[in-house]
Order: structure tokens, then sequence, then C-alpha cells
């Protein structure tokens, strides 16, 4: 399973701007298969866990609060090379510094409000997956139950 498989968000403010189809589309378009979606409002207990990464960083509160003001959706993507192949699909954290065709360039507004999160580790991937979903909630793209994560 190991590099298959990456975890994103769908960030509030794209969920507000009824950019979820747009967004899942390019996902589609660029050849993952979406395993396991779901969408729901962090509390703020969660939002600062999955983030704890970044409690040092003088954006966290802001981060926290801006990710815990409305749905957003989380989803697993299955791919060969998820993890590297959505962070190029993605593009650059700042929108201003991202590639045409992007996630980012098209849908985020600024650098906190850039549209979707993507893991940027198989590790990392298997916790955040770990963090959103029941390993038997998990399909292949064969329709298999995933069985290890
Ligand atoms: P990512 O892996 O590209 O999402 O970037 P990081 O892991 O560095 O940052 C996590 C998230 O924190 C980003 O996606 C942004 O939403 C937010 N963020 C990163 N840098 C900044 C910043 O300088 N200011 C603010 N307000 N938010 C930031």
């Amino acid at each position: 399973m190991k590099g298959n498989y990456t975890l994103t968000m769908i960030k509030p403010q794209a969920v507000k701007n009824q950019n979820i189809g747009n967004i899942l589309a390019l996902i589609n378009n660029g050849g993952f298969r979406i395993t396991a979606m779901k969408m729901l409002v962090l509390s703020n207990a969660q939002a600062k866990a999955f983030y704890a990464i970044h409690k040092e960083r003088p954006f966290y509160g802001e981060l926290v609060e801006f990710m815990t003001s409305g749905p957003i959706i989380a989803a697993v993507l299955e791919k060969d090379n998820a993890v590297l192949d959505y962070r190029k699909l993605m593009g650059a954290t700042n929108p201003a510094d991202a590639d045409e065709g992007t996630i980012r360039k098209q849908y985020a507004s600024n650098i906190q409000n850039n549209a979707v999160h993507g893991s940027d580790s198989d590790e990392n991937a298997k916790n955040e997956i770990n963090f959103f979903f029941a390993t038997n909630n998990l399909y292949t793209s064969c329709g298999e139950l995933v069985e290890e994560f």
C-alpha cells in the first residue's frame, strides 16, 4: 500500500465557494481514484491536533480558526506515487507561486486559504488517513478493502 495513497482535504473556503466538484474533477483527471470521502466540520481540538506540527508557527491560531470555520471534505486518493504526484497537482502553498493548471492556482485565495491540503510524506499520509477514516471504510480501486495502513 505504501506510496499509493494520500490524504486530501478541501478546505472551508473552497467548500463555501462551491468548488468541491471542480476540485474533484481535477483530482480524477489527474489520474487519482477517490477511495474514501466525507464532509465534516473539524472541532477546535481536531484542527489543533491535525496541524500540531505547526504549533510553534505564528499562523497556527489563525490556521486552526480557518480550518474550523465551516465544513471540509476529507478524502483518500489512490495512485502510484500518490503523495508526490498530488503535491504537484496541488501546486505551491502560496497560490502566487503555484504553476498554471494546479488546484491552488485555480481555486486558492492566499497562502492560508489555499483550497486544499495534501500529505507531504508516506508516513504522514498513513497518519492522516487514520485520523479521518477507519480502515474498514477504505476501498482500493478494485473494490477490495484496504487491509493495512
Ligand atoms: P502545505 O503542505 O503546502 O499545505 O504547507 P505547510 O505544511 O507549510 O502549511 C500548512 C498550511 O498552513 C498551509 O496549507 C496553509 O493553509 C497554512 N500556512 C502555511 N504558511 C502560512 C503562512 O505563512 N501564513 C498563514 N496564515 N498560513 C500559512
